[in-house]
Formats: C-alpha cells, sequence, structure tokens
C-alpha cells in the first residue's frame, strides 16, 4: 500500500518524535496501522435542550468509537449558537462533555462573535440572502455553506433539483467552503469557484430517498447522480457526516412530518478505509479525506502524523464487521449492516486514550479553535 512504513511515535498532548527504530511501551497487534484520528468538519451533536436527540457526551463517544478525534459542532441547536452568551454557553458543555477534540461554529448573526474562539460561521440556505451574510464575506474566518437557494426549502421535497444546489454557489464570495455536495456538478463548480468541497457517505451510498430513515437535507439523489458521485472521491478536499439526530418516536412520524437528518458519525471513516483497503482508493487519498483535508480547512494543527501536532491517532485494524451506531441515541440508521474491512481498535484524543476495544474512556477534549494559552 505504499505509505505504510514499521515505526514509533512519541508523544504527550503533542507529537513529539516519529522514528523508524524504537523499542515501543506500547506493542499494538501485529495488523494494525497508525493513522491521523478522523476529523469531521460538520456534525450536530445537539445537547442543551436537544438532549433527548443525542447529547455531547452521547455523540463525541460515537465519533471517537468511530475513529474521530476533532468533531466541528453546527449551531442549529435549542436555543441557537449566534451570540457571545449563546457561544461561551455551548463551548463549556463542550468543554464539560466532549469525549474528543472540539470546535463550533456561529449562526449567521446580527452580533459582533468574530473575535471568539470559534471555527467558522455556518450559512443555511434560509440566510444565503441576508444583508448579514453579504457582511461575512469579507471575515477571514471559514463559512461553511448548506448550499440550497432558499426556494428549494418552499414546494416541497419531491422538487427538490440539484440546480438549486449548484444556484447557491454564486451566492457567496470569500473563504467559503461548500459542505456535503450530492452531485458532481456542485463539486466541480465549487473548485473552479476557488471553494472547499466535502461529501458524506450517505449521499454515495444510499438508495434513494424512501422514508424518514432515508430523509435527508439535501436530499440523496438519484441512482446516476450518485454513482457520478463517486469520482468525488478523488477531487473532494473531505469527508464529513452531517451526523444529524433525531429521536425514534420524531423518526417514526408520517414522512411528510418526520425531521430530515442521518446519524451515523461513526461511519466515515471506516468506509473511507475499507474503500482504501479494497483498492478504489489509495491510502493517501483515505488520509487526505479523513484528517488532513479536513485540518487545512479548519486551518488546524491536526490530521497528521507530524511533529508538533496534535496527538490525536486512530489505531485501525483490517476486520470484517457490519456496521451499527454504538454509544448515539440514535440507533437506527440507513447504512445498518453496510459491510466494513476496517475497524477501529483505538482513538488517541490529545495523547490520551479516548476509546480502546469497545471502550469509550471519559476523556476530555479541548476547542482547538482557542488559540490562547494552548501548548
Ligand atoms: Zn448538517
Amino acid at each position: 500500500m505504499g505509505d505504510v512504513v514499521e515505526g514509533c511515535l512519541g508523544f504527550d498532548r503533542r507529537i513529539r518524535e516519529i522514528k523508524r527504530e524504537c523499542k515501543p511501551d506500547l506493542k499494538l497487534p501485529n495488523d494494525s496501522l497508525i493513522l491521523p484520528a478522523g476529523v469531521d468538519m460538520h456534525v450536530h451533536l445537539r445537547g442543551l435542550e436537544l438532549s433527548y436527540k443525542e447529547t455531547v457526551s452521547s455523540g463525541t463517544s460515537e465519533a471517537v468509537y468511530g475513529g474521530i478525534g476533532l468533531v466541528v459542532d453546527m449551531p442549529n441547536t435549542v436555543p441557537p449558537i449566534n451570540d457571545e452568551r449563546s457561544i461561551n454557553m455551548r463551548l463549556r458543555e463542550l468543554a464539560d462533555h466532549s469525549r474528543c477534540d472540539y470546535g463550533v461554529y456561529s449562526g449567521v448573526t446580527k452580533h459582533d462573535v468574530e473575535s471568539l474562539p470559534i471555527a467558522g460561521y455556518k450559512v443555511f440556505p434560509e440566510d444565503i440572502n441576508k444583508e448579514e451574510t453579504i457582511q461575512l464575506f469579507t471575515s477571514k474566518k471559514l463559512k461553511i455553506l448548506h448550499p440550497e437557494v432558499p426556494v428549494a426549502l418552499r414546494y416541497g421535497r419531491m422538487n427538490r433539483r440539484t440546480w438549486q444546489e449548484i444556484a447557491s454557489l454564486y451566492e457567496v464570495k470569500g473563504r467559503f467552503h461548500i459542505t456535503h455536495v450530492t452531485n458532481l456538478d456542485t463539486l466541480r463548480l465549487a473548485k473552479d469557484l476557488g471553494f472547499t468541497t466535502d461529501l458524506t457517505a450517505h449521499h454515495l451510498l444510499v438508495d434513494g430517498e424512501r422514508n424518514c430513515l432515508t430523509k435527508v437535507n439535501p436530499p440523496i439523489r438519484d441512482a446516476t447522480e450518485r454513482k457520478k458521485l463517486l469520482t468525488a472521491l478523488f477531487e473532494a478536499d473531505a469527508v464529513a457526516s452531517d451526523h444529524a439526530p433525531h429521536a425514534s418516536a420524531e423518526k417514526s412520524l408520517p414522512y411528510e412530518l418526520c425531521p430530515p437528518g442521518i446519524a451515523a458519525v461513526s461511519f466515515t471513516l471506516p468506509f473511507i478505509y475499507t474503500l482504501a483497503f479494497r483498492g478504489v482508493i489509495p491510502l493517501s487519498r483515505a488520509v487526505e479525506l479523513t484528517s488532513r483535508g479536513p485540518s487545512n480547512i479548519l486551518n488546524v494543527d491536526a490530521g497528521e502524523l507530524r511533529e508538533g501536532y496534535l496527538a490525536n491517532i486512530v489505531v485501525l485494524r483490517k476486520d470484517r464487521w457490519r456496521y451499527s451506531t454504538r454509544y448515539s441515541k440514535v440507533t437506527q440508521t440507513p447504512l445498518d449492516g453496510f459491510p466494513l474491512d476496517a475497524s477501529v481498535h483505538a482513538t488517541i484524543v490529545e495523547g490520551k486514550v479516548s476509546y480502546l476495544e469497545g471502550q469509550v474512556y471519559p476523556v476530555r477534549g479541548s476547542n482547538v479553535f482557542d488559540k490562547t494559552g494552548r501548548s
């Protein structure tokens, strides 16, 4: 597989040395691979008043079970995250309960939150034409766009089309990241316009929107678009889960009423490495999509096994298993039963074991976007 070497990593909270020859303190099973932990730049951990759907603790436990060392959380919580008070409250909740490193996006807001330790801003379709969004075009912070023009939200799911996604890219300028692209045209236009992109596993794999379980925004496209989207594995900058948990009572509502969202934060990394183990994509590409790419977009020193970088590490084994969630409050996803060839043996967050062989440990992650007082 090319880039794989045998060696040792010396680390505390950060990676201190990488050596070819050494006497290891801890010997791993022979077939294990040591890789940078995943960086998931699009999750909804819920918590606060939505804790009945998911808590920071259950969502991040699920994340480390899936080899993720850093999650960045979306602001459409109750209450919403869009001013100094709510951002600080959210950061405290994450500091107390997150089992991996974290960051938060603010919603588009009239309040000045630019100097707070946020990862950037989330722009939803309904924000696209707002004055506050236009003002953000000059902000140096990252803006992450849910790419759909506002009209897409108005006339029913059956009328949602890819042009509504594509058209939204012409509405924004500046340092934008286009999240969960559902089709190759969006991805290529985004790159032409100088934006970065990610895609989700469910937009590739789920066979159409057939029920509440498969209902998600933006919608799963038809088989032709999904097949073309496979090329995106070679062209996108990152993968993300868009982990969006809902209570089973909500997902049991009639199709027209149930909320959209798929919650499979632990699926992405084992899935992408399964593709690498099967020879579909090179191993270096799997690292790029799951960790190096998103870290570069977020501008954080994680996502690579490199001296001085955060010691966020995943130990993977080649192992056949079928996917299901384990720690999330969500027990049903449309990816359940998907055959995987890569399983997470251990996840290390800033040098501490957060997940090891079926056990989650209550380590505390930190806000990697808080540049004050960090080693
Ligand atoms: Zn989302």
